[in-house]
């Protein structure tokens, strides 16, 4: 079956709103989702629902429930709420899956659905090959007398923020005395319910922009350096300790320094994972293409970093496997392992905020104490044949590296990497390079581009 435009993949389908992504296709996926929920809970029913800020979120938001009751679902709505609330929802009411309605960072006109397994986790791949099974078959409803239920739960949101705040290496009496000034960008998400609560839990004075949580992003709404020209502002103007930005549906955090400064999102996991480490012992886990930042940290720590493929579940599953207390990615998505395997803004957010604590510090002076590094991002469009002679002919051009072949081609130096990848939904490849000048990351993007190109041609 052919979706034109839409986005499926292994833990979502997504698209915009009003070209691929219409009420009937949100209903095929969420009834197929409730059917292969229902078929391996071992009788369990409730399946928690929620969704972000977003304009068309209210419209999707009872085409789920319906096609959720007709396969025989009982609905917990957990209303406007992050991603990692409903993650935990799940696990907390021990549910047979979640739905979040959110197309998290991208743009405002897109929407997508979020599977979300028993176990709080987004779908693997072979759970989401089962599922699409379900959605391109024939979905199993249920009869007039076995239609599933709606409820409402309006504590999610408030259970979240208690299981943050009872996390047992977090000195909340300490946080609350320093005071911290926190400039706070929302972006018009569902974090516009849900930050301001627990930072003024923390004892924090909030300069905040773009609250009101009616999905109308006033900039584009992913939490990288080139978005966040007016939190920097707010920062410098309101003299502040910190900015934080989230996306809108909350698991990515990105940080401005009390400078001014966007400090890159890849500083958030990193920053993080210096306090947790400090607290827990274990490994990191994080994705291919994650700064190195990160390996700093570790070594500091007297630990190593286990890298998964790209996609949450990937860094979730394998944090699972090897009990890392904490891992995530480097756009800002922290996973910190006792409060959930999902990532987490606002449990980043307050790890940030310890951290500050004890290192007494200004968030400038702590991360002028690392290296710095440049990421370089490129993508060319993915040629017909298999890039296995691309990668084969790279690891051959560049012996000394080490390579990794998990997911794509990545190729480790000292003080670099680059790694290629075709992406899961478009139809391009992604080439990404770090190293410690501009002029050396893109240089080894120019290095991987040309057999790829020559492939094309
Ligand atoms: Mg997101």
């Amino acid at each position: 079956m052919a979706y034109e435009g839409l986005m499926v993949g292994v833990s979502g389908v997504r698209g915009r709103v009003g070209e691929a992504l219409t009420p009937e296709i949100i209903a095929k996926f969420a009834a197929g989702f409730g059917a292969w929920a229902l078929a391996r809970s071992g009788g369990k029913t409730l399946i928690v629902v929620g969704r972000d800020s977003r304009v068309s979120g209210p419209m999707f938001q009872p085409v789920v429930h319906a096609a959720l009751q007709s396969v025989g679902c009982d609905v917990l709505d957990v209303g406007m709420v992050p991603t990692p609330t409903v993650q935990l929802a799940v696990e907390h009411h021990h549910a047979a899956g979640g739905l979040a309605i959110t197309a998290s960072h991208n743009p405002i006109e897109w929407n997508a659905l979020k599977f979300i397994g028993p176990s709080g986790l987004f779908l693997d791949a072979a759970e989401g090959a089962e599922m699409r099974q379900i959605v391109e078959g024939n979905i199993p409803r249920a009869t007039w007398d076995k239609l599933g239920t709606v409820a409402q739960d309006k504590d999610a949101a408030r259970e979240h923020i208690e299981k943050i705040l009872a996390l047992p290496f977090l000195d909340v009496d300490g946080i609350r005395k320093k005071e911290f000034r926190v400039a706070l960008d929302c972006v018009r998400g569902a974090g516009g319910v849900f930050m301001p609560v627990l930072l003024e839990l923390l004892g924090c004075k909030l300069a905040t922009i773009n609250m009101e949580p009616d999905g109308r992003f006033p900039h584009s709404p992913e939490p990288i350096a080139e978005n966040l020209g007016e939190l920097k502002k707010l920062v410098v103007d309101s003299h502040c300790d910190i900015g934080m930005a989230v996306d809108p549906d909350v698991d990515r955090l990105a940080l401005v320094s009390e400078e001014g400064i966007a400090i890159g999102e890849d500083y958030t996991l990193a920053l993080a994972a210096k306090l947790v480490l400090r607290h827990r012992k274990g490994v990191i886990v994080t994705n291919l293409s994650t700064s190195r930042i990160i390996d700093d940290i570790a070594r500091e720590a007297g630990t190593r970093v286990i890298r998964a493929p790209v996609g949450e579940v990937n860094v979730a599953t394998r944090m699972r496997s090897e009990k890392a207390p904490i891992g995530g990615e480097g756009n800002g998505g922290v996973i910190l392992s006792e409060l959930h395997l999902g990532r987490d803004a606002p449990v980043g957010a307050a790890l940030i905020l310890q951290l500050l604590l004890e290192e007494g510090k200004p968030l400038s002076k702590i991360i002028a104490a690392y290296p710095r590094y440049v990421i370089v991002k490129d993508k060319l469009d993915r040629p017909a044949a298999p890039l296995d002679a691309v990668y084969e002919a790279l690891k051959r051009a560049f012996p000394d590296a080490e390579a990794d072949t998990q997911d794509g081609l990545r190729l480790t130096w000292p003080d670099r990497w680059v790694h290629i990848r075709p992406s899961g939904t478009e139809p391009i490849v992604r080439v990404i390079a770090e190293a410690p000048t501009a002029a050396a990351a893109q240089q080894l993007v120019r290095d991987c581009r040309q057999p790829v190109e020559a492939l094309g041609r």
